[in-house]
């Protein structure tokens, strides 16, 4: 089953009453880890000092709560709790956000869009991977309601943004900090997981703002993602993508970082979209070494998305944007609506499969 002792993503959830604490998913319900496992580690209502112990610690972990689900439920059981009887918050304290611009497909469509006399591909893109520093305190859990931005639209305009669109993104979390910059150890030694993410984004602010700098506003207001980490461990790997030009050797790939997941978008319950994220041009291994080779630290919790997934196809294609190219090829809903980017009242989930393991969905409704 998707939601069985191959995935058990972590989370943190809380009962009536009850103070947040640590969990891991298994069928349609959750494990309480601070009662099954007699440690007060998930009694925490962050999963940031679990990930702190490291990557052993995480795969004793795992194997421990995999044979208890798998052995005698008497007494496990009774910490397994119904998912419609808790409330689901944010999972991590998120130190550092960084978001990249990791596909080739969404890079390329971007820059047909915003720069149609030039190559599409700015000179460095096959060289290193683009990213930006986000604001972290906005990251909210799915659920949460998303509120319309107001911003600059253009010179002397001011308004509720008009161009509100999605990226789906998958992003990265932190487990293990690392102060000499460049990680010593493999990527597996500091990424504890993997969560889905919205990176919600005003394109009419975004437009008129972000040269030279890059985003600003634009994004800063919200970005969502999902209340369950999967653990890298629960995920197939293959090859990345092969890259040309070969990468500075500070970026050149030392093993498999490449992720089989088929993400999908909806609207209003109605798919609209199904990114492989198999067809991603620079691997998190890469935004990772990226992210560090200047002498930058890592701290616990900190999170790194990959920016927009999108494939070569019309479907495959991760944002509003990209999907009805800038507003000028509207989608048609089931509804007999249409949609060029989102309207009051809408609400975008994110889902996601790898292999036989789900990841958990990220939604959020436009207030
Ligand atoms: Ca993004």
């Amino acid at each position: 089953m998707s939601w069985g002792v191959a995935n058990l993503p972590y989370g943190v959830f809380s009962r009536q009453g009850q103070a947040p604490r640590v969990g891991v998913r298994y069928g349609d319900r959750v494990l309480d880890l601070a009662a099954a496992l007699h440690d007060e580690v998930f009694a925490a209502p962050t999963l940031n000092p679990f990930m702190a112990r490291g990557r052993a610690a995480w795969h004793d972990t795992r194997a421990l709560i995999q044979e208890k689900l798998t052995g005698d439920l008497s007494v496990t059981g009774a910490h397994l709790i119904p998912l419609d009887q808790v409330t689901m918050h944010l999972p991590i304290e998120v130190g550092d956000y960084v978001d990249f611009y990791c596909s080739l497909d969404h890079a390329s469509n971007l820059g047909r869009m915003f720069r149609p006399d030039a190559e599409p591909l700015l000179p460095n893109w096959r060289h290193l991977p683009v990213g930006y520093h986000g604001r972290s305190g906005t990251i909210v859990v799915s659920g949460t309601p998303v509120k319309r931005p107001r911003g600059q639209l253009k010179a002397g305009v001011f308004g509720p943004c008009a161009k509100l669109d999605i990226e789906a993104e998958l992003g990265f979390v932190v487990g293990v900090p690392s102060e000499l910059g460049s990680p010593a150890g493999a990527f597996e030694d500091h990424v504890f997981g993997v969560t889905l993410v919205n990176d919600w984004s005003a394109r009419d602010i975004q437009a008129w703002e972000y040269v030279p700098l890059g985003p600003f506003l634009g994004k800063s207001f919200a970005t969502s993602i999902s209340p369950w980490i999967t653990p890298l461990e629960a995920l197939p790997r293959i090859p990345g993508r092969a890259q040309d030009p070969e990468p500075l050797d500070y970026l050149r790939r030392r093993d498999d970082w490449g992720l089989d997941i088929t993400v999908e978008v909806s609207i209003n319950d109605e798919v609209v979209s199904r990114p492989p994220y198999s067809g991603m041009y620079w691997t998190p291994d890469q935004m990772l070494a990226h992210m560090t080779v200047n002498g930058a630290s890592l701290r616990v919790g900190d999170l790194f998305a990959s920016g927009t997934i999108s494939g070569p196809r019309r479907e495959e294609r991760g944002s509003l944007i990209e999907l009805t190219w800038n507003g000028n090829d509207p989608i048609k809903l089931a509804s007999g609506e249409t949609r060029t980017f989102l309207e009051d009242g809408d609400t975008v989930t994110i889902r996601a499969t790898a292999g036989d393991v789900t990841l958990g969905e990220v939604s959020g409704t436009i207030v």
